[in-house]
């Protein structure tokens, strides 16, 4: 019974998310045919369109996604998960190491699920609409590498918070997620250096106009110019993106190769400054503390599920700390969705205030503006999303909302 509880729990969830995913589609359809006031001239009918039916195929995908994890989630619950942990359960390991190696397996197995599911995003969807660039030999590499890159970071980790579970006393989860704190801090400022290489070839931002104008707006912002870097994102997909990542002496801006092929010079300075308003406003020290509040609600709710013997009983299943693990962490997941609004929200403000602060560095916002309308129009992202949908799912604010905040948006130069 309580099973069934928890699995009509998890339904719900999902209902909810494919709910906003067709009034996503809906909403995208019905504006389909009007480019909106103050786009017109700049993004095409054609365009307007192609970028309608690119989020509806999108959405479709993600709806068969969300009832494919449902369904793979349900499986581990009913039998899978007594499965695994008789399988990997032998005499001489003892609790630690055989609930770490349940975990390891269990994520391995997931991450083999869900690659039907990518591979229908990259070879389908991202190919039908002209943007993938990628071949199945890359595409397989790149599994593997997440894959083992996954098992590698997360064995380890699993070893220490079992056996923090194992000997500590009730605030075991106070230590657990004083060590998380720590392993993400140290994480973040390897990734740039050691971990994205993985992926991507990073070259230092060449000689040259868009060099010359960089080095100057970063002496005018106040910051040194070693961390420019460009990224061979044309390899994967023509999607075209700049980035801020890391901190300390790890910080870096990253440049897509695709966004210097199609912004003007202009506009990628624009660009650059709009990262550089994420420096100024800090805003990856304030993820990070975001991040840990967050966290230590999911350390303490695994303290109380843990230490709780009737909670995976209760559920019919094995009573180990790393089936609690496993079984909490799923029953966290919809609550994603819940926080997602808020999460949005303080992002947004986060992209206004650097769009802000680009518009006070450059003196304006035409550059800035048409550098956005060139990527919406690139990558074939709706002008007119579901409001709802948008506060759920989008990070940045939608694009007619970012220009109404830019003055100069309209293509003119404010006086
Ligand atoms: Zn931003």
């Amino acid at each position: 019974m309580p099973l069934l509880l928890l699995s009509l729990f998890l339904t719900i969830a999902t209902a909810a998310g494919i709910a906003l995913s067709l009034r996503q589609c809906r909403h995208v359809r019905a504006h389909r045919a009007t480019v909106p006031a103050g786009f017109a001239g700049r993004i095409s009918a054609g365009e307007h369109a192609k970028a309608a039916d690119y989020t509806c195929a999108r959405q479709s995908l993600e709806i068969v996604s969300q009832v494919w994890g449902l369904l793979v989630t349900l499986g581990w619950l009913f039998a899978g998960i007594s499965l695994l942990a008789g399988l990997v359960a032998r005499p001489g390991l003892g609790p630690i190491l055989s609930g770490a190696l349940l975990i390891a397996v269990l994520s391995l197995c997931s991450a083999l699920l869900d690659l039907p599911m990518a591979v229908l995003r990259t070879f389908r969807v991202e190919a039908r609409f002209g943007f993938n660039r990628m071949t199945a030999g890359l595409f397989l590499r790149d599994q593997a590498k997440g894959i083992a890159l996954n098992l590698i970071l997360t064995f380890p980790l699993m070893l220490g918070l079992l056996w923090l579970t194992g000997t500590m006393s009730g605030l075991w989860w106070l230590w657990a997620w004083a060590g998380f704190l720590v392993v993400g801090a140290a994480m973040m400022a390897v990734y740039p250096v050691w971990i994205a290489p993985l992926f991507n070839k990073f070259e230092p931002l060449g000689e040259g106009a868009v060099s010359a104008r960089v080095t100057a707006l970063l002496g005018k912002a106040g910051y040194r110019a070693n961390g420019l870097f460009v990224m061979d994102g044309s390899r994967r997909s023509s999607h075209a993106n700049a980035y801020f990542t890391g901190f300390g002496r790890s910080k870096r801006i990253v440049f897509f190769d695709t966004l210097l092929e199609k912004l003007s010079v202009d506009e990628v300075e624009a660009v650059l400054a709009h990262e550089l308003g994420h420096f100024h406003h800090r805003d990856i020290l304030r993820a990070m503390a975001r991040l840990a509040l967050v966290s230590l609600a999911v350390f303490f709710w695994l303290g109380v599920a843990i230490k709780e013997p009737w909670f995976t009983v209760w559920l019919g299943l094995p009573q180990q700390d790393a089936v609690a693990v496993v079984v909490a962490m799923i029953c966290m997941e919809p609550l994603g969705l819940v926080a997602a609004p808020l999460m949005n929200a303080l992002s947004w403000r986060a992209e206004w205030r650097a769009d802000a602060y680009a518009v006070t560095l450059t003196g304006g916002g035409v550059h800035l503006a048409s550098a956005l309308v060139k990527l919406s129009r690139d990558s074939a992202s709706t002008l007119t999303p579901d409001p709802l949908y948008a506060r759920f799912h989008y990070s940045h604010p939608p694009l007619p909302l970012r220009l109404a905040r830019l003055p100069g948006a309209d293509g003119r130069a404010a006086h």
